[in-house]
């Protein structure tokens, strides 16, 4: 049987407490299957900070790189916040792994089961089965990376900033074998982002996509939309849409709206997958919480640690090809939450459970 190979970047607050319990599942089920986890922990962002004078310490990059896959738990927090932005964990941390391993594309599923739908901002008429779709953000191109990215003082004494927006074809490309392959396992249904009527970019974008989608992807519908549009739908209609891909701002803004439709931070996974492959010939990948670190609950063994089990999943998913096994986490955490075990964000005034009890629940479903 395989033997996973990943680091452990737990982070700060909430990070090592979610991150304990989501182990604790993979250690269960890796004993059921015979599976030899071979993972190493490593600091980052505050915890990097504190331990070894910055946020992506060498030592914890040379863990990611000699490893398959980084299970991230999320970083930052009111003790560094004085630091310089430079400094500051998420920005000194995450950003420099997305870079370092391009990890180019972003999978977020935003996952809201019926049974948890009054922790949705919609109204439940809305989303009476809940909310099921799947946002595909590419996280290395468009205008946060485009260069010139500067602020200059004009002739006149005017000040002038200016963000750059660009995008290659074979980015474009490769974003959408990531949609195709998402839209593949689910529906076939997949909906291109853009704002074709004003951006170079987004007309590249949507030629792009139409042709790849055409010539290798006949079996996948595909539509476009506008972004502001999209925007619009993900709050009237959320479930119209199965998979969407987007360029990175846009993927920005309308994950965090899907995230909010979902209701709760802690049960939302995501993946980032890189250009490169890892030992076993299948995308390496850092798979994380769509939250941060909490720090208003940090300390009390009430952080709700579904979303690290979850992104657990992904890693075996996506990393590992573990399908099968990621599907049974997926399925027991669901049972665990539909059935009434809930932390406090997702109990709505009810009875709820700390950290560790939630890990329980779905370890007993688990078997
Ligand atoms: P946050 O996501 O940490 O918290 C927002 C709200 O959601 C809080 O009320 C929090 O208690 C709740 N929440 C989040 N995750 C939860 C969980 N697992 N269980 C229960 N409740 C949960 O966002 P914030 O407060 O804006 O940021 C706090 C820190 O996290 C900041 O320093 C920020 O920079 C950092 N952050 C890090 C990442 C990352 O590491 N990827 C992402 C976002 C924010």
């Amino acid at each position: 049987m395989p033997t996973l190979k990943f680091a452990v970047l737990a982070g700060d607050y909430i990070g090592p407490e979610v991150m304990t319990e989501a182990l604790r599942v993979l250690e269960h089920v890796a004993k059921q299957e015979g599976l030899t986890l071979a993972y190493t922990r490593a600091d980052v962002g505050g915890a990097g900070i504190d331990n070894h004078g910055k946020a992506l310490p060498d030592s914890t990059l040379k863990i990611c790189s000699e490893s398959d896959a980084i299970l991230f738990g999320s970083v930052g927090g009111p003790k560094w916040e004085k630091l310089p932005p430079k400094e500051q964990p998420e920005r000194a941390a995450l950003l420099p792994l997305r870079k370092h391993f391009t990890l180019f594309a972003n999978i977020r599923p935003g996952l809201l089961y019926r049974e948890l739908a009054d922790a949705s901002p919609l109204k439940s008429e809305r989303i009476p089965d809940g909310i099921d779709i799947v946002c595909i953000r590419e996280l290395t191109g468009g205008l946060y990376f485009g260069l010139p990215k500067e602020t200059t003082t004009l002739p006149d004494g005017d000040i002038q900033a200016v963000d750059t927006m660009v995008y290659r074809k074979s980015e474009i490309e490769r974003i959408t074998v990531t949609a195709i392959a998402a839209a593949r396992s689910r529906k076939k249904k997949l909906c291109s982002v853009d704002k074709a009527n004003v951006l170079e970019t987004s007309v590249l974008w949507r030629k792009t996509v139409s042709e790849y989608v055409a010539k290798h992807a006949p079996d996948i519908e595909l539509s476009h939309m506008y972004a502001d549009n999209a925007a619009m739908q993900l709050a009237r209609n959320p479930n119209q849409f199965d998979v969407f891909v987007t360029e990175n701002m846009f993927g920005d803004i309308l994950s965090d709206e899907m995230a909010v439709i979902c209701g709760s931070l802690g049960m939302l996974s995501s993946a980032s997958l890189g250009a490169g492959k890892n030992s076993l010939g299948l995308p390496f990948g850092l798979f994380e919480p769509a939250g941060g670190t909490a720090p208003d609950i940090a300390g009390k063994g009430i952080a709700n640690p579904c979303a690290q089990i979850l992104s657990v999943a992904l890693m075996l998913r996506f990393s590992f090809g573990l399908e099968k096994t990621a599907t049974r986490i997926e399925a027991a955490v669901k049972k665990a939450v539909t059935s009434g075990v809930r932390t406090g964000d997702i109990a709505f005034g009810k009875p709820s459970v700390g950290t560790k009890a939630m890990a329980d629940a779905i370890i007993a479903n688990l078997g």
